[in-house]
């Protein structure tokens, strides 16, 4: 036995993850069930021995706002709720650049362009495109920053130029389990999401997909959202909690906090660890307004290695300062290496993109899913 918790379920979970094992949804069930006082420092153990004791930080510009047409539960940003948010096109290139290297200086590793839309289309909307591509191949030219992006179902066309032009993440979040996912949207199928990381990945591009945590989900579809992100294979997984918006569904459902307590979040955190143990997993939106000050780092104590810094898509987030001192807290450090990626490696990948021997069913509509 190498790490003792004297639970039996932790141990042998903590064992066969540090010998190289994958662990299942049979074993993320049982491990949900134990007490977040067990998981907690086992998944803080298998953290330390596995990864390198920084927190990576990234951050986000909100590059399309609002008036998406999809009807995803928890968005402000959905033309199906009123929540009077600001919204705009596609921003200037120029101006996110600026975004991108205010996030440099705010200590981002890497910085994802988001857009709210039914979808980037290189056919339908040709100019926002170009826009789209030169916005990444400035940031890239410019920063030091990882440039990844979230912009909804890709067409194979779509993916392999954004792999040529070095996006390096797609984000795309599953936001929950396949059962309850039709609880929360309608207007597309969680099928639709796995479908675009699926081609994302067959392109070359690594994924940064998660979950929003206390939309009314059970602990088993917490497990199984972390299932269904082992079998798409993620480098990076968000884990949001939620923070409900009025005028939302799930805002108006729910009233001004998630359906999750401080235990549950610890403890799905650190099954999350233990399920992916190779990932970055990255505490994203809501801790602020879900955790107490004093609660902030009690995740990275059970095995996150993640943040989402500075603003979110339509709230604020707190300063980047305060996460550097929720992360020492933990008795982590901040990543401080320029990059953990090399831009050079990542266009070559992406000019010689993998040819699958099985060609991936290609989205024909581009209904937009970004977060
Ligand atoms: S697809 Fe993205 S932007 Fe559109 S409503 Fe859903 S979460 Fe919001």
């Amino acid at each position: 036995m190498v790490y003792e918790t004297g639970n039996p379920t932790v141990d042998d979970a903590v064992e066969r993850v540090l010998a190289g094992e994958r662990l299942d949804r049979t074993d993320g069930l049982a491990l949900i069930a134990q007490p977040v006082e067990d998981l907690a420092p086992a998944a803080d153990y298998v953290r330390s021995a596995l990864g390198d004791g920084t927190v990576d930080a990234c951050s986000i510009v909100n590059a399309k706002a609002g008036n998406c047409a999809e009807d995803c539960g928890f968005c402000a940003q959905s033309v199906h709720f009123d929540t009077g948010i600001e919204t705009h096109g596609f921003l200037d290139p120029e101006e996110i650049l600026d975004a991108a290297k205010r996030a440099e200086r705010d200590g981002a590793q890497r910085f994802g362009i988001v857009v709210a839309e039914k979808g980037v289309s290189k056919e339908r909307r040709p100019d926002e495109w170009e826009d789209v591509v030169r916005a990444i191949r400035l940031v890239r030219d410019e920063t030091d920053v990882e440039v990844d992006a979230s912009l909804g179902i890709l067409t194979r066309e779509e993916a392999e130029i954004l792999a040529a032009e070095g996006i390096n993440h797609y984000n795309h979040n599953i936001e929950t389990s396949p059962r309850f996912f039709p609880e929360i949207v309608e207007t597309h199928s969680f099928e639709d999401r796995v479908k675009t990381l699926e081609l994302a990945k067959d392109v070359g591009m690594e994924l940064c997909a998660g979950v929003i945590l206390g939309m009314g989900e059970t602990p088993t579809d917490r497990v199984e959202g972390a299932i269904a992100l082992q079998d798409v294979g993620v480098s990076s997984l968000p884990v949001n909690i939620l923070n409900p918006v009025a005028g939302t569904e799930l805002g108006d459902e729910l009233g001004d906090s998630a359906d999750i307590s401080t235990a549950e979040i610890v403890r799905t955190i650190a099954v999350y660890r233990l399920l992916h143990p190779e990932a970055r997993v990255r505490l994203t939106g809501g801790r602020e307004v879900n955790l107490a000050v004093d609660e902030q780092h009690l995740p990275f104590e059970a095995g996150a290695d993640g943040i989402l810094t500075g603003d979110y898509l339509t709230t604020g987030g707190q300063s980047p300062g305060d996460d550097i001192e929720v992360i020492e807290r933990a008795g982590l450090e901040p990543n401080t290496e320029t990059n953990e990626f090399d831009p050079s490696a990542v266009k070559a990948r992406g000019e010689n993109p993998h040819q699958p021997d099985e060609p991936v069913e290609t989205a024909t509509d581009n209904a937009e899913l970004d977060d």
